[in-house]
């Protein structure tokens, strides 16, 4: 970015509603089954059937809405947004618009230089998505699938708080987290479940205007929506730059030129003609069903961060990384409930250390780690009592994600007990000093830099069991001497 311009970003994101069966009616809402074997007369658009709205639907989103501090609208209003398309049989999309049913609300970030910011939330309304084109395997045709017609989803609108594309990922990677953590949305990118679309313009630094927007639609990764945003500003203050102006528009971002292009510019937009629809009543939310709501709500991601560090005297990053999903969280915990409360640094190490670094290798979930709780917790108290060094338990360790067993089993078979006998290190130091005696004559002489070739020499010999700690102490002795 050249000096003197300021980007500003606002993010729309969808999230599916983790709900069985649809917004408007009974028809399953299961991804990937066969075309339209999942859209029934509602979702299809027939004429003469009714629209009967989800209470799930209704309580998902204010489980979102009080999960961000948002005030619940006790009425809003469900309308209808008419545009053709295909994909849209009804000739309109029913969603919310003047009346929300989630107004407010803010998400704190945090950036990578450990600094955190705040970002306010517009509102989350909900809305029903469209059917899908399919254009592969038709020739001259384009197929129309209606199973994804219906499902609930829910918008999510930020305002306009974000000053770099860096900051837009760190939001969607918030709510992210935030959907999954309090179960609403599956999060699946790669099926559609969450998915954003990006506003952005820029303004000249200190201005206090906000300059056109143009709006990047459908970006479905973090990394795509970072690398869209980085371009569109670039391409923004080049049109700035070279005394231009920004057509409000719509854009697409195409990973494989990584570069966005105009999709339609608002004078083409559609005149949507939004009117509250009157086949639905108006949502009236009880503070009863809320405070119902509120009750199930598990204990959020900050919160559970900083409780982390409060109980565990864990740094603040360790529980950032540790608190990425509730499932992570919850395994950490169990760790740490069966190693004992003295351990919590030891169990974090190996949390955010070998274990992500296998699960990363292994592109899996911690639901699906080759290595429990429990099993890594046998492995820490090992550690813990000395049986064996850090550097031996990643051998071990990785045996156990290997399927060869548990720690003991493992520590036992291949002989890995850390040699705490000091009768027997002494003789292996001894015969450390009489084979080198050219060294221990420089040592000696004051070049302390050769310790470690020592410690190095001890750990060779004992095929790296040696207790590091003792090792050190009787070197250090036996050399003095
Ligand atoms: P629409 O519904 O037409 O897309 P909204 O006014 O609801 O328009 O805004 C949608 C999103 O665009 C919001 O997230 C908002 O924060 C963001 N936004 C609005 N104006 C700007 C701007 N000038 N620059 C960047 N983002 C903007
Ligand atoms: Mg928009």
């Amino acid at each position: 970015m050249s000096g003197g311009w300021e980007p500003v970003i606002g993010l729309e994101i969808h999230a599916q509603l983790a709900t069985r069966s649809k917004i408007f009616s009974g028809a399953a809402t299961a991804y990937g089954a066969a075309p339209n074997t999942q859209a029934c007369l509602v979702d299809l658009g027939y004429p003469g059937v009714l629209p009967v709205l989800n209470a799930e639907a209704v309580r998902l989103a204010v489980r979102f809405g009080l999960a961000i501090g948002a005030s619940i609208a006790s009425r809003s209003v469900f309308a209808r947004k008419n545009y053709f398309y295909p994909d849209l049989p009804k000739g309109y999309q029913i969603s919310q618009y003047e009346l929300p049913v989630v107004q407010g609300g803010s998400l704190r970030i945090e950036l990578d230089d450990g600094s955190s910011r705040t970002v306010r939330l517009t509102r989350a309304h909900l809305e029903e998505d469209a059917g899908k084109s399919l254009h592969e395997n038709f020739h001259g045709l384009s197929g129309i699938d209606l199973n994804r017609a219906g499902t609930p989803l829910l918008e999510i609108v930020s305002e306009p708080d974000m000053r770099s594309a860096k900051e837009a990922a760190a939001y969607m990677r918030r709510i992210h987290q935030l959907v999954r953590w309090i179960g609403i949305c599956d999060g699946n990118m790669q099926e559609g479940s969450f998915r954003c679309d990006a506003n952005v313009s820029v303004r000249p630094a200190g201005s206090t205007q906000l300059g056109t927007r143009t709006e990047i639609k459908n970006l479905n990764s973090f990394r795509f929506l970072e690398r869209a945003i980085l371009f569109e500003i670039d391409r923004q203050i080049g049109v700035l730059e070279d005394g231009g102006r920004i057509v409000q528009e719509t854009r697409l971002y195409d990973p494989d030129r990584d570069q966005t292009r105009s999709m339609r510019s608002k004078e083409e937009a559609n005149d949507y003609r939004y009117f509250p629809d009157p086949d639905l009543l108006p949502l009236e939310i009880s503070e009863a069903l809320i405070a119902e709501v509120r009750a199930t709500l598990p204990e959020l991601p900050d919160a559970r961060a900083q409780r982390l560090v409060a109980e565990a005297g864990l740094g603040a990053g360790e529980a950032t990384l540790l608190t990425a999903s509730r499932e992570l969280a919850d395994y950490f915990e169990a760790v740490l409930a069966a190693v004992g409360p003295g351990h919590a640094r030891l169990a974090a190490t190996w949390v955010n250390g070998e274990l992500a670094a296998a699960l990363n290798r292994d592109a899996l979930g911690i639901e699906a780690a080759r290595v429990d709780a429990q099993a890594l917790a046998g492995l820490l108290a090992r550690i813990a009592d000395q049986t064996i060094s850090g550097k031996i338990a990643k051998e071990v360790f990785e045996a156990m994600w290997a399927g060869e067993g548990s720690a003991d089993q493992i520590i036992d078979r291949k002989g890995l007990r850390q040699i705490t006998d000091s009768s027997a290190l002494e003789q292996v130091i001894d015969q450390v000093i009489a084979a080198n005696p050219g060294q221990v004559a420089e040592y000696r002489a004051g070049k302390d830099k050769l310790f470690g070739f020592f410690v190095g020499q001890v750990m060779k010999l004992t095929a790296g069991k040696g207790n590091p700690a003792q090792v050190n102490e009787l070197l250090r002795r036996k050399l003095a001497s």
